[in-house]
């Protein structure tokens, strides 16, 4: 199939970078979005397939107006990544009902938002490509990270619910899972890891490093080659799945 235009979200900044600058390398136009203006067009400037547009994934006016913007520009979405995401971390009684809302409407509510235009006329035009950035998180518990681990839970559900509903169109549906990936998120986490405990950068990182089954962080370029396989030709018949690229379970 030969794509021509891709969104993906958060795409000014670690996995969604590598996945934008992936597909712009296999001549798809990519727009991305995220709220920083100064990381869009850092990364729009790495490719001229490459097109920024601000939008919070939270707010479906934003939403709407940048599938306005993006589609009359240079047509329908053929793929919609939904990767923006945000973390933090705390015990679960310690978490309020604001932070609770905080991550649920990014993680969750924001990646349904960013799907939910693209879903009628792909399954109209019989094909096209949703994926979804969970996380293994979305597979299993972590304790102290409550929210994050049920949104991630909730992505994988969403992925499975749309996979179903769209099962005779041609259009897949997946969700891809990784574990610690060497980005932005992981830099905060490592940050937060020194406040709490006074472990210095390097002990922090370890510790990350070592909770990924064979003990090696995760680059994103190796979270954009599932991506890349993920709208090929040979994955047509992978839908509904959540994909772990995590070391090992
Ligand atoms: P980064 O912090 O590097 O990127 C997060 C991206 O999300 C940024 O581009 C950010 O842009 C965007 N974003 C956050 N909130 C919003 C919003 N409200 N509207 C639009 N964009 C938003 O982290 P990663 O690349 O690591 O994260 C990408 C995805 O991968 C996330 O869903 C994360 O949960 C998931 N993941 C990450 C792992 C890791 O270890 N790094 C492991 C497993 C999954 P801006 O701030 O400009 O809005």
């Amino acid at each position: 199939m030969s794509w021509k235009h891709a969104l993906v979200t958060g795409g000014n900044s670690g996995i969604g970078r590598a996945i934008a600058l992936a597909f712009a390398n296999e001549g798809i136009d990519v727009t991305i979005c995220g709220r920083r203006e100064d990381k869009l067009a850092e990364v729009a400037a790495e490719s001229d397939l490459i097109h920024a547009l601000a939008a919070d994934v939270t707010d479906e006016t934003s939403v709407a107006a940048l599938y306005e913007k993006a589609e009359s520009a240079r047509g329908p979405f053929d793929i919609v990544v939904a990767n923006a995401g945000i973390a933090s971390s705390a015990p679960a009684h310690r978490t309020s009902l604001e932070e609770w809302n905080r991550i649920i409407s990014v993680n969750l509510t924001g990646a349904f938002l960013t799907v939910r235009p693209a879903l009628k006329g792909m399954a109209d035009r019989k094909a096209g490509r949703i994926i979804f950035i969970a996380s293994v998180a979305g597979l299993r518990g972590s304790a102290y990270v409550a929210p994050y681990v049920a949104s991630k839970h909730g992505v994988v559900g969403l992925t499975r619910a749309l996979a179903a509903e769209l099962l005779m169109t041609g259009v897949t549906v997946n969700a891809i899972c990784p574990a610690y990936v060497e980005t932005e998120m992981l830099e905060q986490s490592i940050q937060r890891v020194m406040e709490k405990t006074g472990r210095s950068e390097e002990e922090a990182r370890q510790g990350f490093r070592e909770i990924n089954p064979n003990h090696r962080l995760i680059k994103p370029e190796e979270v954009a080659a599932t991506a890349s396989w993920l709208i090929s030709d040979a994955a047509i018949n992978v839908t509904g799945q959540p994909i772990a690229i995590s070391g090992g379970s």
